[in-house]
């Protein structure tokens, strides 16, 4: 198996050091770990994230590490970029200069509601659940008019604090979805969810089944911002992704997708 999303300290809200969580991945018997930290250029979330000039620092780190465990374990270097439309330009510049493994996009911010942060406003109860998520599906789908990237990351976080749409969006993430599978982008199984007031796999169950309909390739990552995090869950996700009809999950070296057989671990 894969972790195809940690973290590391220079988002600001992660601890442990870059090696401490590859130790963890080799422990658990993980066959390749990618680092998918958070480069988020909107000014709310900009202190939860690396700046644009860390970028350089943080690439490297990965390069000489990739290096130093080379024959025991794959290192993979990624971003996970804060969907903004504003932002997608610099973001594109940035990317050019690198040659990272895979770029994730993913929403935390819906205009100006923080939809992930435990002292949000929306976690406590505010803003109306209907007009937020409406807003959150729309700027999925928004999201996909772009090309910076190759993932999908918790594509239903909206759900994270257990709030619950009276409309359903099957229309809307069934549009989404098909332009996924049109332009190859591939769905990540989170298993952070579990850790959320949710409970719950981002996507759950019923997309994730659509996305097997589809033949939407699949990564798996946990989100780890801890290094005892990573690979948690998995045991769940493996049944989860077995029973959507899955075989094998996507791996990426310099923007190129391939294939390995999904298998067990054994924390
Ligand atoms: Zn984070
Ligand atoms: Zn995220």
């Amino acid at each position: 198996m894969i972790d195809y999303h940690v973290h590391t300290m220079l988002c600001n809200h992660a601890t442990g050091s870059m090696p401490e969580y590859i130790h963890q991945a080799i422990a658990i018997g993980l066959k390749e770990i990618c680092f998918l930290d958070h480069l988020t250029i909107n000014p709310l979330g900009k202190f939860l994230s690396m700046t644009p000039d860390e970028v350089p620092v943080y690439y490297n780190a990965i390069q000489m590490l990739k290096q130093k465990y080379k024959g025991i374990i794959k290192i993979k270097s990624g971003l996970e970029i804060d969907f903004n439309p504003d932002d997608v330009n610099l973001v594109e510049d940035i990317l050019g200069t690198y040659s990272f493994d895979l770029i994730g996009s993913s929403l935390h911010f819906i205009d100006d509601i923080n939809i992930v942060s435990s002292s949000s406003p929306w976690k406590k109860g505010k803003e109306n659940t209907d007009s937020v998520f409406s807003l959150y599906f729309e700027r999925l789908s928004e999201m996909m008019e772009y090309d910076y990237f190759d993932v999908v990351c918790h594509f239903d976080m909206i759900k994270k604090f257990g709030r619950k749409s009276y409309k359903k969006y099957d229309k809307e993430i069934e549009r989404i979805l098909s332009v996924m599978k049109k332009k190859g982008i591939v769905m990540e199984i989170n298993t952070s969810g579990l850790n959320h007031p949710v409970m719950e796999i981002y996507p759950n169950k019923e997309i994730l089944k659509e996305c097997s309909i589809k033949g939407i390739p699949v990564t798996i990552g946990s989100d780890a911002h801890r290094p005892e995090q990573v690979g948690r869950h998995f045991d769940k996700a493996f049944d989860l992704i077995v029973s959507a009809g899955y075989s094998h999950v996507t791996v990426f070296s310099e923007r190129f997708a391939g294939t390995i057989a999904i298998d067990r671990i054994h924390p």
